[in-house]
């Protein structure tokens, strides 16, 4: 078990960040980039036992740890190096002639020490990603890995003491207690990845210090089968994004509306994909996971309660084990309708217009991803253009989180600022706009004292801004 009390001094550490920050040594793309370059040979190295302390930890296959773990961090780091130089290049920029002649441009500037608090579920990449961008901007980091997910904690800790040097990257372990402690230090940016009500606390402790932040958070992630999308395909993709992880996954689909004329079809499906994909007994399935803890496992179980289980429904607490399963007969008021349920439980609903659909979503706090099943264009416009999310697919789940081209992060109740790629590097970036004016020239028509009448002035300032 990782410790769960604090084990150093979080002001004197952070002192020691701050002068390692200040002597500059993280400002040169060659630096940042060889740091990136000792991530990716250090990750190599540490392959196995990260993997196994995956499996370990959720019950995640080493081929599921790596395709949604450890393989996305790769490729983050990946695509940091090739791109690094065009990021961190000074941009140009248009002045004004009323200041000519000068030059402007922004220049990217890394925020400085950087806070890093990771959640359980995909506890590798949800920690090491940001560092990649972190990294790339040229900061100085603190890690805080999820309690919940301790092996692996323990093995993203020995990663980052082989890779790096205190001043430069520290890892932190342990539970709130040791994130509320974290959190009274002064940063320069905090980087948040967990629960709305977790996110909350952050950004209340950030206030104290005016620190800037990114939430990634979570939500229920709503997914419209419309009458005329390719259902056995919306389903199967459906079921994938849902149930893999035991479901605990932020950008899961949460729960289903169906046109009532599709329901059935979309059903029998799903059952199918499920059956093809974890066989009879999900229970002896390679490629199926766990709950993470007793008390999530009691959470979910209850959920079970509040419909009618059409597919799955058992479970074993022993082995926090719950099958793959399908709720029918749900109010939309009820409880597994209204939290979050980051768990193997689908409820289904459905829809006669997609008016009511779009209804029913539309004063719900704003998810973290949606997902419509349509082969019509007007119709994804409407969905698109009436609910609201941090990101979305059309004919698809999860993947427009997957790469680094596409920025992810949430909005409102799912959070704020995104990541990934360019949107990581400028998501731990300062854009500062700077101007250099030339010195032979001076002209005194901004100087006291006035010389135009207001009327003037106008028509000066229009001529002159092109305003
Ligand atoms: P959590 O909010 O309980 O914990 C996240 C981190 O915050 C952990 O490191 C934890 O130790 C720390 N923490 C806990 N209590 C704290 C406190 N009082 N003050 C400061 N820090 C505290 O979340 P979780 O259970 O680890 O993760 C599940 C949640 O995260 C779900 O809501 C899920 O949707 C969300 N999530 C979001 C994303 C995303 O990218 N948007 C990704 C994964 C998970």
């Amino acid at each position: 078990m990782v410790s769960p009390k604090p084990i150093m001094d979080f002001a004197a550490a952070n002192q020691r960040q701050r002068a390692f920050f200040q002597s500059g040594a993280t400002r040169s793309v060659t630096f940042r980039r060889a740091q990136l370059e000792r991530l990716a040979g250090a990750l190599g190295r540490h392959e196995a036992a990260l993997l196994s302390a995956l499996q370990a930890d959720l019950g995640k296959s080493l081929s599921q740890g790596y395709a949604s773990e450890f393989g996305l961090v790769q490729m983050e780091i990946r695509h940091a190096l090739r791109n690094l130089r065009r990021w961190a290049a000074p941009k140009r920029c248009r002045t004004p002639w009323f200041v000519a002649p000068a030059r402007g441009w922004v220049q990217s500037e890394p925020f400085g020490i950087v806070l890093i608090l990771g959640p359980w579920n995909y506890p590798v990449q949800l920690l090491v990603s940001p560092l990649v961008s972190a990294i790339a901007a040229g900061n100085c980091a603190v890690l805080k890995p999820s309690e919940l997910a301790p092996r692996t904690a323990k093995a993203i800790t020995e990663l980052i003491h082989d890779c790096f040097d205190e001043p430069y990257v520290t890892i932190v372990n342990g539970g709130a207690d040791v994130a509320e402690a974290l959190l009274r230090e002064r940063f320069d940016k905090i980087f948040f990845t967990g629960s709305t009500r977790v996110g909350r606390l952050v950004m209340a402790a950030a206030a104290k210090h005016l620190t800037p932040v990114t939430l990634e958070l979570g939500g229920k992630c709503p997914a419209i089968v419309c009458a005329d999308a390719t259902v056995a395909l919306a389903a199967r993709r459906i079921a994938w994004g849902k149930f893999m992880n035991a479901g605990q996954t932020c950008v899961a689909p949460d729960f289903v509306l169906v046109a009532r004329e599709a329901r059935d079809p979309f059903v029998t499906a799903m059952k199918k994909a499920l059956q093809e994909f974890y066989g009879d007994d999900p229970a002896q399935c390679n490629d199926y996971g766990r709950i993470v803890n007793p008390v999530h496992f009691e959470r979910l179980v209850h959920y079970l309660s509040e419909g009618k289980a059409i597919h799955g429904g058992w479970h074993d607490a022993k082995n926090l084990f719950i099958a793959p399963t399908i709720l029918a007969a749900v109010s939309p008021d009820a409880a597994v309708m209204q939290e979050e349920i980051f768990g193997p439980i689908l409820p289904v609903l459905e829809f006669d217009t997609l008016d009511e659909a779009l209804a029913l979503l539309r004063d719900r706090p704003t998810p973290l991803a949606l997902y419509v099943f349509t082969r019509d264009r007007a119709t994804e416009g409407r969905v698109l253009a009436n609910v609201r999310s941090g990101g979305a697919c059309v004919n698809d789940v999860v993947s427009h989180m997957i790469g680094a081209e596409l920025p992810f992060g949430g909005l409102g109740a799912s959070g704020m600022g995104s990541y990934h790629g360019r949107a990581g590097f400028e998501a731990f970036s300062h854009p500062r706009a700077v101007l250099r004016r030339a010195t032979w020239l001076d002209t005194s028509f901004r100087y006291p004292p006035e010389r135009l009448s207001l009327g003037g002035l106008k028509r000066a300032m229009k001529l002159l801004l092109g305003d």
